[in-house]
């Protein structure tokens, strides 16, 4: 299968969700996450016309996009994966929107840093809805008030996002943070993985976040 017959197949499976559930037919925002990916099948996507793209440590997006930006420069990379606040600078200078903010530091250093380079991006929250302990995410019971912080700070904030513990049934979480950003009045919503894209997609999902049924397993050996 290529890269396109995967992203095509993504399309057909989401459509096939929402026409089961009897929802209108998604059409979500597909980030395709490159982490750790050889570099021939991010390019092979680069390649079929793909341009949004999703990266979780920063200095991995630094080796990889900081050469493939400049040949593709329409490229949209979003940062879905834990940030540390030394890091914010790098971040902003790298990304185009940040998905994993989840706390008031965090958030107060990327401010500074988006100030200093005058590059505003959007960020999105990212929410623990599974209150795992390992896990980042902002708990559910502080949301409000990092989103009430943020937009004191003069931050964009576009919505939510989640990864929902593993072994979970998804949809109670995709609920969650449909329910949360309802609440907040924040209309994106990213939620979804190769697992579960479809079922996100059908109950609102505005990103889908998917590497594996992309571009195939990653290699960590
Ligand atoms: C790795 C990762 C994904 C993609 O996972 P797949 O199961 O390969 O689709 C999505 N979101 C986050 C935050 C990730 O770290």
């Amino acid at each position: 299968m290529s890269i396109t017959d995967n992203i095509k197949t993504i399309d057909a499976e989401i459509a096939s969700m929402c026409k089961h559930v009897g929802v209108p037919v998604a059409s979500p925002r597909l980030i395709a996450v490159s982490k750790v990916q050889p570099e021939d099948r991010v390019i092979a996507a680069l390649e079929a016309g793909h341009r949004t793209f999703g990266e979780n440590r920063v200095q991995e997006a630094e080796e990889r996009w900081t050469a493939l930006k400049e040949a593709y420069p329409d490229v949209h990379l979003s940062l879905i994966g834990g940030l540390q606040t030394n890091k914010a600078g790098k971040a902003v200078e790298l990304f185009d929107e940040i998905q994993s903010v989840d706390r008031v530091k965090l958030a107060r250093a990327l401010a500074k840093e988006m100030e200093k380079q005058g590059k505003f991006l959007p960020i999105y929250l990212q929410v623990n809805t599974g209150a795992e302990p390992q896990k980042g995410g902002v708990l559910a019971g502080n949301l409000s008030d990092l989103h009430a912080e943020c937009k004191t700070l003069g931050l964009e904030v576009a919505g939510l996002m989640c990864i929902p513990p593993a072994g979970d049934d998804p949809s109670l979480h995709f609920a969650l943070l449909k329910k949360f950003a309802k609440q907040e009045g924040l209309e994106k919503l990213s939620m979804g993985m190769s697992a579960d894209y479809a079922l996100a997609a059908a109950m609102g999902a505005t990103d889908i976040r998917v590497g594996t049924a992309i571009f195939g397993a990653r290699d960590y050996s």
